[in-house]
C-alpha cells in the first residue's frame, strides 16, 4: 500500500453554504450537529406562506436546542412530548397557551406539570388518557388522535398512535362527561411524506370519520393535520411553500367547518439547518474476495443516525474527496453493536481514497439526530450540537 495522503494537508470540500463551511472547517472534539437558527427562521415562513391559516406547532422533539443558545422557536407555537415539558428541549419563550401536549401517552405528573405551567391542549387516543387527563388537567381542551392507515411516508408513524373512528366518536363523549373540552381531531400522516399528493388517501379517509362525528352532534373546531413536512435527502421533494400550500388545499375541501387547523412540522422546519460533522475511523475490506469496502464513521446507529434503521432515510455525505472515483461501500458506526450498520441493503457509492481522519459531513441532518443520539452507549459521547 502506498500512502496516499502527506497527514497535514487540509482537506478540501465542495460546500453548499456558510453552514457546512463552517462544519468543514471548525474544530470539534467528536461529531457534531451545527445548526443555522437562521435556516430555520427560513423555512418557518417558507412553511407558513404556505399553511396560510393554520397555526404553527413545531414539533419540539425533532431536534435539541441547547439550553445556553440563545435560540428560539421564531413566531411558532410548539408541540411537545413528555420529557420536553420539563426538559431544556422547550421551547423557553414559547407562551402556554400557545403550547400543545402532542403526545398521547402521557405521565400524570407531566399532565399536572403541564398544567399547572398553564399548558391547556392534550392529545388523546384512548380512555384512560382522559381519565388522566381530567384528574390532571380539569377542564382542559382534547384533541383524539385518529389511526392512520394508509400512510406512504418514508417513516410511518401509524399504528402505534391514533384510536379508530367509532373510539374516536366515543372519546369526543367521554371528554365531554369527564368535564374535558373537545375540540377535534388530529393525525400524522407519517414523517418524510415526500409528496403533497401522498397526504390524499390519509385526508379521504379520515374527512369520512370528520363528517360522521358530524353526523352524530359534535361540533368540530379543531383540525390538527401533525407534520411529515419533508426533507431534502437526495430525492426529489416539493419546495416548502408549494407543498404545505398544496396540503392546505386538500385540507379545505375535505374538512369543513374547521375553524381552526394546525400543523406541527418537525422535520420540515429543522432538518435542512443542520449538518454533522463526523470523521472515518477505518476503512477496511473482510477478505480480498469482499465486493465492498467497509467504512465505519465516528457516528452511528445509536449516536444519531437513529432513522437509518431499516435503511430507512438516506443521508448525503460530503467528502474532501468528491468528484474522485467511488465505489460501493457498507457504511457502519463505531460501536460493537452489529446494528450499528447504516447502509448495507443499499450500499453507499463513496470516493476510495476515503481514508481514517477524514473529516465526512452529513447533509440536511437537523431533524431526529441530536434528540435519538444515546448518552455513552459503548463510551461513545451524544453527539455535540453547537448554534451558528
Ligand atoms: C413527531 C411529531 C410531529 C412532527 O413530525 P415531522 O414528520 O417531523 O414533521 C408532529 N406531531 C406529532 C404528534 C409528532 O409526534
Amino acid at each position: 500500500m502506498t500512502a496516499y495522503y502527506a497527514g497535514a494537508s487540509a482537506p478540501s470540500f465542495a460546500v453548499a453554504n456558510r453552514l457546512e463551511a463552517y462544519a468543514a472547517t471548525a474544530e470539534f472534539d467528536r461529531p457534531t450537529l451545527v445548526i443555522d437558527v437562521d435556516r430555520v427562521e427560513t423555512q418557518f415562513e417558507a412553511l407558513k406562506a404556505g399553511l396560510g391559516r393554520a397555526d404553527i406547532h413545531y414539533a419540539v422533539k425533532a431536534t435539541r436546542i441547547p439550553r445556553s443558545s440563545s435560540a428560539s422557536c421564531g413566531s411558532a407555537r410548539i408541540s411537545m412530548r413528555p420529557r420536553a415539558v420539563r426538559s431544556s428541549c422547550a421551547c423557553p419563550k414559547a407562551r402556554p397557551e400557545h403550547v400543545s401536549f402532542g403526545n398521547t401517552i402521557k405521565r400524570v405528573s407531566d399532565i399536572a406539570f403541564a398544567y399547572n405551567a398553564g399548558i391547556r391542549m392534550f392529545a388523546v387516543d384512548a380512555e384512560e388518557e382522559l381519565e388522566k387527563i381530567a384528574e390532571h388537567a380539569p377542564g382542559a381542551q382534547v384533541y383524539v388522535r385518529l389511526i392512520v392507515e394508509t400512510s406512504s411516508a418514508d417513516w410511518p408513524l401509524t399504528r402505534k398512535f391514533g384510536c379508530d373512528r367509532d373510539t374516536a366518536l366515543k372519546l369526543l363523549d367521554r371528554a365531554t362527561e369527564l368535564g374535558l373540552e373537545p375540540l377535534g381531531f388530529s393525525f400524522h400522516v407519517g414523517s418524510q411524506t415526500r409528496h403533497a399528493e401522498m397526504w390524499v388517501p390519509v385526508l379521504d379517509e379520515l374527512s369520512r370519520i370528520w363528517t360522521a362525528a358530524q353526523e352524530a352532534g359534535h361540533r368540530l373546531q379543531l383540525l390538527n393535520i401533525g407534520g411529515g413536512f419533508p426533507a431534502f435527502y437526495g430525492e426529489e421533494i416539493q419546495a416548502p411553500t408549494d407543498y404545505a400550500a398544496a396540503v392546505m388545499e386538500l385540507v379545505e375541501a375535505r374538512f369543513p367547518g374547521a375553524e381552526r387547523v394546525m400543523a406541527e412540522p418537525g422535520r420540515g422546519m429543522v432538518a435542512e439547518a443542520g449538518v454533522i460533522a463526523c470523521e472515518v475511523m477505518l476503512t477496511s475490506r473482510k477478505s480480498d474476495r469482499d465486493m465492498h469496502r467497509w467504512v465505519y464513521l465516528s457516528i452511528g446507529r445509536f449516536s444519531g443516525l437513529a432513522e437509518t434503521e431499516g435503511e430507512a432515510i438516506r443521508y448525503q455525505f460530503v467528502t474532501p474527496h468528491d468528484g474522485e472515483a467511488t465505489s460501493p461501500c457498507i457504511l457502519a458506526g463505531p460501536s460493537c453493536d452489529s446494528a450499528d450498520v447504516l447502509y448495507e441493503k443499499r450500499p453507499m457509492n463513496l470516493p476510495l481514497n476515503l481514508k481514517s481522519g477524514d473529516r465526512v459531513l452529513i447533509r440536511n441532518t437537523g431533524a431526529y439526530t441530536s434528540t435519538y443520539s444515546s448518552v455513552c452507549f459503548n463510551g461513545f459521547p451524544p453527539l455535540d450540537v453547537v448554534i451558528l
